[in-house]
Protein backbone atom coordinates (compact mmCIF):
# COMPACT_ATOMS: atom_id res chain seq x y z
CA UNK A 1 0.00 0.00 0.00
CA UNK A 2 1.24 3.58 -0.68
CA UNK A 3 -0.82 4.89 2.16
CA UNK A 4 1.96 7.15 3.68
CA UNK A 5 3.04 8.45 -0.09
CA UNK A 6 -0.76 9.28 -0.67
CA UNK A 7 -0.93 10.87 2.80
CA UNK A 8 2.24 13.23 2.13
CA UNK A 9 0.09 14.43 -1.10
CA UNK A 10 -3.11 15.30 0.66
CA UNK A 11 -1.61 17.17 3.12
CA UNK A 12 0.30 18.94 0.03
CA UNK A 13 -3.11 19.57 -1.35
CA UNK A 14 -4.63 20.50 2.01
CA UNK A 15 -2.01 23.45 2.59
CA UNK A 16 -2.63 24.49 -1.26
CA UNK A 17 -5.54 24.85 -0.74
CA UNK A 18 -5.73 26.20 2.66
CA UNK A 19 -3.20 28.88 1.70
CA UNK A 20 -5.32 29.73 -1.52
CA UNK A 21 -8.17 31.02 0.43
CA UNK A 22 -5.57 32.77 2.61
CA UNK A 23 -5.88 30.03 5.56
CA UNK A 24 -3.99 28.61 8.09
CA UNK A 25 -3.35 24.76 7.03
CA UNK A 26 -3.66 23.92 11.32
CA UNK A 27 -6.75 24.77 10.98
CA UNK A 28 -8.14 22.24 8.60
CA UNK A 29 -8.11 18.54 10.43
CA UNK A 30 -7.83 15.27 7.58
CA UNK A 31 -10.72 12.69 8.81
CA UNK A 32 -9.59 9.37 7.13
CA UNK A 33 -12.24 7.76 6.23
CA UNK A 34 -11.74 4.05 6.72
CA UNK A 35 -14.45 1.93 5.93
CA UNK A 36 -14.09 -1.02 4.21
CA UNK A 37 -10.24 -0.78 4.82
CA UNK A 38 -8.44 -3.37 7.29
CA UNK A 39 -7.05 -2.79 10.46
CA UNK A 40 -3.75 -2.67 9.23
CA UNK A 41 -4.67 0.24 6.78
CA UNK A 42 -5.51 2.28 9.89
CA UNK A 43 -2.77 0.87 11.99
CA UNK A 44 -0.12 1.73 8.60
CA UNK A 45 -1.98 5.10 8.37
CA UNK A 46 -1.36 5.77 12.36
CA UNK A 47 2.56 4.95 12.12
CA UNK A 48 2.29 7.12 9.42
CA UNK A 49 0.92 9.82 11.28
CA UNK A 50 -2.56 9.92 10.95
CA UNK A 51 -4.45 9.25 14.01
CA UNK A 52 -7.75 10.47 13.26
CA UNK A 53 -10.41 8.36 11.47
CA UNK A 54 -13.73 8.00 10.30
CA UNK A 55 -16.46 5.18 9.94
CA UNK A 56 -19.97 4.90 8.42
CA UNK A 57 -20.69 1.59 10.18
CA UNK A 58 -21.17 0.52 14.35
CA UNK A 59 -20.62 -2.96 13.42
CA UNK A 60 -17.92 -2.37 11.40
CA UNK A 61 -16.32 0.15 13.83
CA UNK A 62 -16.46 -1.87 16.69
CA UNK A 63 -14.77 -5.09 15.05
CA UNK A 64 -11.79 -2.68 13.59
CA UNK A 65 -11.12 -0.84 16.76
CA UNK A 66 -10.38 -3.90 18.76
CA UNK A 67 -8.07 -4.86 16.43
CA UNK A 68 -5.89 -1.32 15.66
CA UNK A 69 -3.11 -1.54 18.22
CA UNK A 70 -2.04 2.03 17.46
CA UNK A 71 -3.48 5.28 19.71
CA UNK A 72 -6.38 6.35 17.20
CA UNK A 73 -9.17 8.62 17.50
CA UNK A 74 -12.55 8.21 15.88
CA UNK A 75 -15.43 10.05 14.46
CA UNK A 76 -18.33 8.41 13.53
CA UNK A 77 -19.42 9.73 10.43
CA UNK A 78 -22.40 7.65 8.58
CA UNK A 79 -26.05 7.55 9.42
CA UNK A 80 -27.16 6.22 12.70
CA UNK A 81 -29.91 3.88 14.27
CA UNK A 82 -30.59 4.72 17.70
CA UNK A 83 -30.38 1.44 19.44
CA UNK A 84 -26.66 1.53 17.85
CA UNK A 85 -25.74 4.96 20.04
CA UNK A 86 -24.81 3.08 22.91
CA UNK A 87 -21.69 0.62 21.21
CA UNK A 88 -20.30 4.01 20.58
CA UNK A 89 -20.11 5.80 23.64
CA UNK A 90 -16.86 4.89 24.67
CA UNK A 91 -15.24 4.71 21.22
CA UNK A 92 -16.01 7.98 19.45
CA UNK A 93 -15.04 11.71 20.26
CA UNK A 94 -17.37 13.14 17.62
CA UNK A 95 -20.52 12.48 15.01
CA UNK A 96 -20.90 14.01 12.53
CA UNK A 97 -24.34 12.87 11.38
CA UNK A 98 -26.83 14.12 13.57
CA UNK A 99 -29.76 14.81 11.81
CA UNK A 100 -32.81 14.50 14.03
CA UNK A 101 -33.94 14.98 17.95
CA UNK A 102 -34.59 11.71 18.48
CA UNK A 103 -30.93 10.58 17.87
CA UNK A 104 -29.74 13.78 19.64
CA UNK A 105 -31.33 12.34 22.32
CA UNK A 106 -30.44 9.24 22.95
CA UNK A 107 -26.49 10.46 22.27
CA UNK A 108 -26.73 12.53 25.16
CA UNK A 109 -28.63 10.09 26.87
CA UNK A 110 -25.45 7.94 26.96
CA UNK A 111 -22.93 9.98 26.95
CA UNK A 112 -24.44 10.99 30.00
CA UNK A 113 -24.85 7.72 31.90
CA UNK A 114 -20.72 7.44 31.31
CA UNK A 115 -20.56 11.30 32.77
CA UNK A 116 -19.48 12.63 29.53
CA UNK A 117 -20.79 15.09 26.98
CA UNK A 118 -20.49 14.26 23.42
CA UNK A 119 -18.92 16.59 20.57
CA UNK A 120 -21.57 16.60 17.87
CA UNK A 121 -22.07 18.37 14.45
CA UNK A 122 -25.48 18.28 12.57
CA UNK A 123 -26.01 17.29 9.39
CA UNK A 124 -27.49 19.43 6.64
CA UNK A 125 -28.98 17.92 3.38
CA UNK A 126 -28.85 20.94 1.51
CA UNK A 127 -30.09 19.52 -1.97
CA UNK A 128 -32.64 17.71 -0.04
CA UNK A 129 -31.34 14.47 -1.49
CA UNK A 130 -34.17 11.55 -0.33
CA UNK A 131 -31.38 8.95 -0.57
CA UNK A 132 -29.23 10.89 1.99
CA UNK A 133 -29.47 11.78 5.87
CA UNK A 134 -29.61 15.18 7.04
CA UNK A 135 -32.24 17.71 8.06
CA UNK A 136 -33.65 20.24 5.72
CA UNK A 137 -31.82 23.88 6.00
CA UNK A 138 -35.51 24.97 6.46
CA UNK A 139 -35.58 22.72 9.59
CA UNK A 140 -31.84 23.21 10.70
CA UNK A 141 -32.58 26.41 12.79
CA UNK A 142 -35.13 24.77 15.33
CA UNK A 143 -33.28 21.05 15.44
CA UNK A 144 -30.33 23.38 16.81
CA UNK A 145 -32.26 24.98 19.46
CA UNK A 146 -33.96 22.02 20.51
CA UNK A 147 -30.52 19.68 20.64
CA UNK A 148 -28.96 23.15 22.38
CA UNK A 149 -31.13 22.04 25.17
CA UNK A 150 -30.28 18.41 25.70
CA UNK A 151 -27.22 17.97 28.79
CA UNK A 152 -24.89 15.91 27.54
CA UNK A 153 -24.04 17.02 23.86
CA UNK A 154 -22.01 19.93 22.77
CA UNK A 155 -23.05 21.18 18.85
CA UNK A 156 -19.12 21.79 17.27
CA UNK A 157 -20.72 22.55 14.30
CA UNK A 158 -22.34 21.65 10.76
CA UNK A 159 -21.68 18.37 8.07
CA UNK A 160 -22.73 18.06 4.65
CA UNK A 161 -23.01 15.55 2.15
CA UNK A 162 -23.96 17.30 -1.62
CA UNK A 163 -25.01 15.54 -4.42
CA UNK A 164 -22.30 13.46 -6.28
CA UNK A 165 -20.70 15.35 -9.36
CA UNK A 166 -17.74 14.91 -12.04
CA UNK A 167 -16.42 18.28 -11.79
CA UNK A 168 -15.67 19.05 -8.06
CA UNK A 169 -16.79 22.56 -9.04
CA UNK A 170 -20.54 21.50 -9.07
CA UNK A 171 -20.06 20.54 -4.79
CA UNK A 172 -18.77 24.15 -4.48
CA UNK A 173 -22.17 25.74 -4.07
CA UNK A 174 -23.34 23.64 -1.30
CA UNK A 175 -20.08 23.73 0.61
CA UNK A 176 -20.50 27.79 0.53
CA UNK A 177 -24.30 27.41 1.53
CA UNK A 178 -22.93 25.11 4.33
CA UNK A 179 -20.79 27.88 5.46
CA UNK A 180 -23.45 30.47 5.62
CA UNK A 181 -25.96 28.52 7.81
CA UNK A 182 -23.25 28.26 10.04
CA UNK A 183 -22.98 31.74 10.04
CA UNK A 184 -26.25 32.34 10.63
CA UNK A 185 -26.56 29.71 13.56
CA UNK A 186 -23.68 31.43 15.07
CA UNK A 187 -25.26 34.84 14.88
CA UNK A 188 -28.02 33.96 16.73
CA UNK A 189 -25.81 33.12 20.14
CA UNK A 190 -27.80 30.17 20.92
CA UNK A 191 -26.03 29.18 24.62
CA UNK A 192 -23.86 26.08 24.32
CA UNK A 193 -23.70 26.32 20.18
CA UNK A 194 -20.39 26.42 18.65
CA UNK A 195 -20.11 26.38 14.90
CA UNK A 196 -16.52 26.05 14.85
CA UNK A 197 -16.56 22.75 12.85
CA UNK A 198 -17.60 22.49 9.13
CA UNK A 199 -17.29 19.03 8.15
CA UNK A 200 -17.27 18.44 4.03
CA UNK A 201 -15.22 17.52 1.42
CA UNK A 202 -14.25 13.82 0.11
CA UNK A 203 -11.88 12.94 -1.86
CA UNK A 204 -12.96 14.28 -5.21
CA UNK A 205 -13.55 17.98 -3.87
CA UNK A 206 -11.98 18.19 -0.31
CA UNK A 207 -9.81 20.99 -1.93
CA UNK A 208 -13.22 23.45 -3.00
CA UNK A 209 -14.31 22.80 0.41
CA UNK A 210 -11.34 24.07 2.14
CA UNK A 211 -11.49 27.20 0.02
CA UNK A 212 -15.35 27.62 1.23
CA UNK A 213 -14.20 27.12 4.53
CA UNK A 214 -13.93 23.28 5.83
CA UNK A 215 -12.32 22.56 9.14
CA UNK A 216 -12.73 18.71 8.87
CA UNK A 217 -12.21 16.80 5.10
CA UNK A 218 -13.50 13.26 5.34
CA UNK A 219 -10.93 11.49 2.49
CA UNK A 220 -11.22 7.67 1.94
CA UNK A 221 -10.14 6.41 -1.69
CA UNK A 222 -7.33 9.12 -2.51
CA UNK A 223 -5.69 7.92 0.67
CA UNK A 224 -6.38 4.22 0.88
CA UNK A 225 -7.25 3.24 -2.64
CA UNK A 226 -10.61 2.17 -4.14
CA UNK A 227 -13.15 0.43 -2.41
CA UNK A 228 -15.16 -2.67 -3.31
CA UNK A 229 -18.26 -1.45 -1.58
C1 LIG B 1 -17.22 7.28 2.29
C2 LIG B 1 -17.43 8.62 2.88
C3 LIG B 1 -16.46 9.63 2.73
C4 LIG B 1 -15.18 9.45 1.95
O1 LIG B 1 -15.42 9.34 0.58
P1 LIG B 1 -14.21 9.26 -0.46
O2 LIG B 1 -14.83 9.69 -1.72
O3 LIG B 1 -13.75 7.84 -0.47
O4 LIG B 1 -13.15 10.17 0.01
C5 LIG B 1 -16.70 10.85 3.34
N1 LIG B 1 -17.82 11.08 4.06
C6 LIG B 1 -18.77 10.14 4.23
C7 LIG B 1 -19.97 10.46 5.03
C8 LIG B 1 -18.61 8.89 3.63
O5 LIG B 1 -19.57 7.97 3.79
Amino acid sequence: MKIAENMKCIHGRISAAALRAGRDPSSIRLVAVSKTQSADAVNEAARSGQFLFGENYVQELTAKAAEVDEPVEWHFIGSLQSNKVKQLVDLVTMVHSVDRLSLAREISRQWGSRGKSCRILLEVNIAGETTKGGTTADALLTLVREVASLPHLRIKGLMTMPPLFDDPEGARPYFRELRRLAGVIAGEGIPGVEMAELSMGMSGDFEAAIEEGATLVRVGTALFGGRSR
